[in-house]
């Protein structure tokens, strides 16, 4: 069992999480002994970022979901980004463009939806390390950064690349915009898009539901949607399970937070109606707290 003391929080680019409010709160109240970083909130680690970072972050994208990172398009050495990607990179996430109603989500979604970028998750969590304060790097810390861009990892069962909501290490990343887009949509659909991208063909999105569609249903989670709060509280409690059971984080009960929801349904089931954990993580989680307090220092 890793004990860590520490837990750091980083916002979001868009910065729509209630992190203050909502889910620092909450998750204090599973871990009661640990420090969370809630005097110092963290700004977004990739905000603001030279063009150094930005050159970095268009090398770590996917361009075929079907090959391993080593094998994908722009690894030749006289290989030079697109001015237009690093600008894409460096106004991430577009939230300088004015809008009547809700400006950050409204430019966020807009610049989002004109492509589908996918970067590596290993990738990107290896530049974010560089990026974090080298005295907190070790086991007593463990950093959470959410991200607004659509995080994903190749696996070698299937040979193919996977959205995925969170990466788990040093730091861990939670991607905001895999938990809106990934969980309810097909794997189908993400290798037609990404078939037709790779060819330049416009993407019909006709068939997809709206993000006012997708709030008014209640079904689905959307931009802006206050309930991805209390689903983020879950995938944090899946990333510090995953240093408690030291990479084994999952429940196979739909009714616990640490159920590996792959649809949103499923998502919103374990996360909002469930919203607890099961007996058995409950009684790992009182372990831990008990641990915990013989090193705890206020
Ligand atoms: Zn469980």
């Amino acid at each position: 069992m890793l004990k860590f003391k520490y837990v750091h929080l980083y916002s979001n680019q868009t910065n729509t999480l209630d992190l203050v409010k909502i889910i620092l709160p909450e998750v204090q109240k599973y871990f009661p002994n640990i420090i969370i970083d809630l005097r110092r909130l963290r700004r977004p680690v990739l905000y603001n970022i030279n063009e150094i970072i930005a050159e970095a972050l268009v090398s770590i994208r996917i361009s075929n979901i079907m090959k391993p990172f080593s094998r994908q398009l722009k690894k030749e050495a006289y290989y030079r980004p697109r001015l237009e990607d690093l600008v894409y990179e460096i106004k991430f996430p577009w939230t300088l463009v004015s809008s009547n109603t809700c400006p950050r989500i409204d430019t966020f979604k807009d610049a989002y939806s004109r492509e589908l970028i996918l970067y590596d998750g290993f990738m990107m969590q290896r530049l974010l390390r560089t990026m974090i304060n080298e005295n907190e790097t070790n086991t007593d810390h463990v950093h959470i950064i959410f991200e607004d861009r659509l995080v994903c990892t190749f696996s070698d069962e299937d040979w193919r690349y996977h959205a995925r909501t969170i990466v788990s290490g040093v730091p861990s990343i939670i991607s905001i915009a895999v938990i809106i887009e990934a969980p309810a949509r097909s794997k189908e659909w993400y290798i037609k898009h990404m078939e037709l991208a790779a060819f330049d063909i416009p993407i019909d999105n006709e068939c997809e539901l709206s993000n006012e569609e997708r709030l008014t249903m209640n079904k689905y989670l959307g931009y802006g949607d206050n309930r991805i709060n209390f689903v983020v509280i879950g995938y944090i409690l899946q990333i510090l399970f995953f240093f408690i059971t030291e990479g084994n984080p999952f429940c196979t009960d739909i009714g616990c937070r640490l159920y590996n929801s792959h649809w949103q349904e499923e998502l919103i089931h374990s996360q909002l109606k469930a919203g607890n954990l099961c007996d058995k993580h409950y009684s790992l989680l009182q372990q831990f707290n008990t641990a915990s307090i013989d090193y705890h220092c206020f």
